[in-house]
């Protein structure tokens, strides 16, 4: 196992099958319109595979597939297969809004997927409506039915909690992840790439949540556990779990272990980077494993990143791009780099 910097070791890798997205997330997507990867670039199946052999042999034991949204990419089934086959990937994840998910939770689990995270930040259709610019809140809770039937090892809900937005729905999105045996993980709002629109002041901070679920559920005591997950977990009274991801006040940057490969085979070692390393022209130029191998034990050695804590270091916080760089760079935009 290869270790960074810092002595983190490389375990995690995110991989985003696709920049292409089904919603327009307030958070990820809020501009109007967007420049995509050239189809060309984008990495087939094997192409992914055989990275993935080799990230496994330098450590990386789990892989989550994202993206963009991961069900608009054809025939993902074929991709789970591939994965789900090689012993190395003990964990296998992956995070989607849910849309296209209740025609396809069985499919994705008998091609091997373990767990499964649905993206839902509120249960009122008007509101999914505003926050998306696109709808479908019946197709997601849909979704998350078929989800929690299919037999996943876990299911969990994401939401990014907003001010203003979504801050008054805490308690019934916990009421809703305890119906269907879904953990529900509450995300602080971030300052990445797609989000133009951030501001500090929209930020529910992970003591505020507290708060707020405190009022409206009562009790809650921390789980203690020694993890490099990004979520710390609570406990309500009746028992029931959830997490809190607060990467925007109480950054994880000194245990993370993760690193993403977008669509077109860049390869980033931090949310924040401002730029990857270009796989797909290494794997398109006739490289073999070893020297994918090598290129990527140079990158992970020299990974000196701690992306989230340098931001909360800054004093005036603002959104980290404007439209215009994003345009010229779409590389830098959460849905290509994979959340
Ligand atoms: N489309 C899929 C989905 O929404 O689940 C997968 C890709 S999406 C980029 C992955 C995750 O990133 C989602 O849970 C989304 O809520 C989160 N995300 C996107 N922008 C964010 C932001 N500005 N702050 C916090 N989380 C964000
Ligand atoms: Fe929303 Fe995910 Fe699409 Fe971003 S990639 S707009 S978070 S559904
Ligand atoms: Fe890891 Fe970068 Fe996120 Fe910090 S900001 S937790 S280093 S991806």
């Amino acid at each position: 196992m290869i270790r960074d910097t810092l002595n983190r070791p490389l375990r995690s890798l995110r991989i985003s099958v696709t920049d292409r997205c089904n919603l327009r997330c307030a958070y990820c997507m809020p501009e109007m319109d967007y420049v995509w990867l050239p189809k060309d670039d984008v990495l087939d199946f094997e192409e992914i595979s055989r990275l993935v052999d080799v990230f496994c042999s330098l450590g990386v034991d789990r892989v989550r597939l994202t993206g963009g949204e991961p069900l608009l990419r054809r025939h993902l089934e074929k991709l789970l297969s591939l994965l789900s086959a090689k012993p190395a990937v003990k964990d296998l994840a992956m995070t989607t809004n849910g849309i296209l998910l209740a025609e396809r939770a069985r499919e994705l689990k008998s091609a091997g997927l373990h767990r499964i995270t649905v993206s839902l930040d509120t249960l009122r259709a008007g509101r999914f409506a505003a926050l998306t610019r696109r709808g479908g809140l019946e197709r997601v809770l849909e979704g998350l039915e078929a989800a929690s039937s299919a037999g996943f090892s876990s299911v969990k809900i994401d939401t990014v909690v907003m001010r203003g937005t979504n801050d008054d729905e805490l308690t019934d999105l916990i009421d809703l992840g305890r119906r269907l045996g879904a953990e529900v993980r509450f995300i602080e709002y971030m300052d990445v790439g797609g989000a133009t629109r951030w501001r500090m002041d929209k930020v529910m901070s992970k003591q505020e949540i507290l708060s707020v679920l405190a009022r409206g559920a009562g009790p809650i005591e921390p789980v203690l556990e020694e993890t490099s997950a990004p979520a710390q977990r609570y406990r309500l009274a009746d028992g029931t779990l959830f997490g809190i991801i607060a990467s925007t006040t109480t950054p994880f940057c000194q245990t993370c272990d993760r690193s993403r490969l977008t669509a077109d085979g860049h390869y980033f070692t931090c949310l924040y980077s401002p730029s990857g390393s270009d796989l797909r022209s290494l794997i398109r130029g006739g490289a073999s494993n070893q020297d994918l191998a090598e290129a990527i034990t140079r990158i992970w050695t020299s990974r000196i990143d701690r992306g989230a804590e340098e931001r909360l270091a800054m004093r005036e916080r603002q959104a980290l791009a404007e439209p215009g760089d994003l345009r010229k760079n779409p590389h830098l935009e959460m849905h290509t780099r994979g959340g």
